[in-house]
């Protein structure tokens, strides 16, 4: 299970979101069976998502992150609903690059520099909220945080880690996302901003042992924080036959009598937690006759 914990400053003028995504990552992994270079870049845009998905309100609520850069990776989309459980597709998980210069594993290269970073926040209204803002760095942390600044004008930091094992299981997993609350304090920007300069990487505070708690506050330095809560979340596909029945049904009566007709069974399979779903032709002409 990963762990969110939410701090607030004791003027209510920031609020940090901290998540340990550690077994989200790891469930990633051995769902998508992801290269180590992939992995980090499909962890981190998890844990964004996670994170993002933590800031709604209500249960109905759900967040899409997706990340195209046109690198090897293709695009990755991460969907989140309001408790921070997520899940992701990955158009080409095998992908793997060697690492870069700074010997880390290459997340802005296997995501690419040129494409877009989009938001999708499903509130339950007729019409989800998107917006959109080309990438600036790949390493999506940095694309999290301009996001906010471009799209929703809200001063948020992000910070995101995934360290991955040689045998490519997960060592640790995480995130943290420092956000200012109307009206906004100045002089918390300057604590904020210290705290983050001195702030180590967030697998460097991990690895030694910080809990999200200590985390969250830590991001909260200098301004009397205080936790408000903390709660699990997981990996999660809400999947089911109905609604792969409704994606099929979405095909159309000809495109499906087509599939009847060319194939004795049809399977579909889940891009978010690879169930694979099967129709037999006579399930599917029932499906016709249904719509
Ligand atoms: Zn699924």
């Amino acid at each position: 299970m990963g762990i969110i914990a939410r701090a607030l400053s004791a003027d209510g003028s920031a609020l940090c979101f901290a998540v340990d995504s550690t077994d989200i990552v790891q469930r990633l992994h051995e769902i998508h069976k992801t290269s180590a270079t992939a992995s980090a870049a499909a962890g981190r845009l998890v844990t964004a998502a996670s994170l993002m998905g933590a800031l709604m309100k209500n249960e109905t609520d759900r967040i899409t992150v997706r990340i195209n850069g046109g690198g090897p990776v293709g695009t990755i989309t991460a969907v989140a609903d309001y408790m921070g459980n997520v899940k992701c597709s990955i158009d080409d998980p095998f992908a793997d690059l060697p690492v870069n210069k700074q010997g880390k594993l290459d997340v802005s290269g296997i995501v690419g520099t040129d494409g877009y970073l989009a938001v999708i926040r499903d509130l339950g209204l007729k019409e989800p909220y998107a917006g959109q803002i080309p990438i600036i760095s790949g390493e999506i942390a940095m694309d999290i945080t301009q996001y906010y600044a471009v799209s929703e004008q809200i001063p948020t930091v992000c910070a995101l880690g995934v360290l991955v094992d040689t045998d490519l299981k997960i060592k640790c997993a995480g995130g943290y996302m420092i956000q200012l609350v109307p009206p906004i304090n100045e002089s918390a920007i300057d604590v904020i901003e210290r705290n983050i300069k001195d702030m180590q990487s967030v697998t460097e505070l991990l690895s030694a042992g910080l809990t999200p708690e200590k985390i969250a506050l830590k991001g909260l330095e200098g301004l009397g924080g205080d936790i408000l809560d903390k709660w699990e979340a997981e990996y999660y596909c809400n999947c089911s036959r109905e609604r792969t029945e409704r994606v099929l049904a979405a095909l159309g009566k000809e495109e499906l009598l087509n599939l009847a007709e060319e194939q004795s069974e049809t399977e579909l399979c889940c891009h978010f937690c690879e169930k694979k779903y099967s129709f037999t032709s006579e399930q599917i002409r029932q499906l016709i006759s249904r719509i």
